[in-house]
């Protein structure tokens, strides 16, 4: 029997650009020819959410928005076209709600470089709700074993880093610098990249955060608040002392962007992942030339990438770590988020 659907939900909603979230109650959505309705259960919270709450990208935002783009729930609705996904089926939602599945990008598995890509938590309400509406075609299949409230965070923060990994072309027994390494993205990065066989420099602040990313893979900690020259302290604890073969960037400051390519091995490749607000990427020419350096950048990952990010998970390969707070209190993780107090991520869990 299908399950009863409320008129009326829970949702943090942020009125206006700038914020804060307001805890209220809002209509149920009802899903589209080709969308379905998923009862959330937990959803993550990226710092992305963040960035869309303050305005902080060249890109319009919805407002009033209901953000989050890392749901996991259960799907209790679908619209007439859809015979891909059942009713009870686990799905994720994720930043990419929909695209239009028809142009180039769509047709080669580059989904997220389509243009007429709709995004969850930003151009259209996302899972900080019970009840959200997505793309039918775009939800990920969540196997029914696996917890809700651990996959969240591999939704989006998973996704994201295991393409990151792949786009940076290392390879097994090489070494990769993860920039943001204790943070929601970072914490994850640590994870797939051991699981694919490579070794791990984390670089954050605090000792805290030193013996957090120690627990989950780093073969080497780098202060960045204590060193006094980054550059030449990740070089000396690269194996051969020539630096890391990658380096992902998912902090949120620019300095990082800049310091990278000095310190990034002869041949080796620079992935810009984090999005801080009005900053720029910077490289000497000469030295990007003659050291034959790549930089490039990553956006999340496509359905076939979100798959196998969700099934190294599945398969007992990465630890999330998460903390599960009630949705009421998405306001407070916002404050320790902008204060980079966070660890691991937060999970928010929609009211029974
Ligand atoms: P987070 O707040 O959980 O983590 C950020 C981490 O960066 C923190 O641990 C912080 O201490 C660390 N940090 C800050 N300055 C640093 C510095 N100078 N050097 C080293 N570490 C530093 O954030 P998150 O949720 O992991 O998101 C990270 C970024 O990635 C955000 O900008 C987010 O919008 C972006 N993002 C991008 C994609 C994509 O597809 N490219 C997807 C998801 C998130
Ligand atoms: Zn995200
Ligand atoms: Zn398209």
């Amino acid at each position: 029997m299908a399950p009863a659907i409320p008129s009326v939900q829970w949702a943090q909603v942020s009125p206006k650009l700038g914020g804060p979230v307001e805890y209220k109650q809002i209509p149920v959505p009802k899903p589209g020819p080709d969308e379905i309705l998923v009862n959330i259960k937990y959803s993550g919270v990226c710092h992305t959410d963040l960035h869309a709450m303050k305005g902080d990208w060249p890109l319009p935002v919805k407002m009033p928005l209901v953000g989050g783009h890392e749901g996991a729930g259960i799907v209790v609705s679908r619209g007439t076209l859809v015979d891909t996904v059942a009713l009870g089926d686990h799905v994720g939602v994720k930043w990419l709600n929909g695209s239009c599945l028809a142009c180039d990008f769509c047709e080669t598995g580059d989904e997220p470089l389509c243009a007429k890509a709709i995004l969850s938590g930003y151009t259209v309400d996302g899972t900080f709700q019970q009840y959200c509406v997505a793309k039918a075609a775009h939800v990920s299949p969540i196997p029914k074993n696996v917890s809700l409230d651990e996959i969240a965070p591999v939704l989006c923060a998973g996704i994201t880093v295991y393409k990151g990994l792949k786009e940076s072309g290392a390879k097994p027994g090489q070494v990769v610098a993860i920039v943001g390494a204790a943070g929601g993205l970072g914490s994850l990065a640590m994870q797939y990249a051991s699981a694919m066989g490579l070794r791990v420099i984390a670089i954050d602040g605090g000792d805290e955060k030193r013996e957090w990313c120690k627990q989950l893979g780093a073969e080497h900690y780098v202060d960045f608040t204590a060193s006094k020259d980054l550059v030449a302290d990740v070089k000396a604890v690269s194996p051969d002392g020539l630096g890391p073969h990658a380096v992902l960037l998912v902090a949120v400051s620019e300095l990082p962007f800049q310091q990278a390519a000095g310190y990034v091995r002869s041949r080796g490749t620079v992935v810009a992942i984090g999005l801080p607000a009005n900053a720029y990427l910077r490289a000497p020419v000469f030295d990007t030339v003659v050291r034959m350096i790549s930089i490039k950048g990553s956006y999340v990952g496509s359905r076939h990438d979100g798959k196998e990010a969700i099934d190294f998970f599945s398969r007992g390969l990465i630890k999330v770590p998460i903390k599960v707070v009630p949705l009421a209190e998405l306001g407070n993780v916002f404050t320790l988020m902008e204060e980079g107090k966070i660890a691991g991520r937060y999970v928010v869990k929609m009211p029974e």
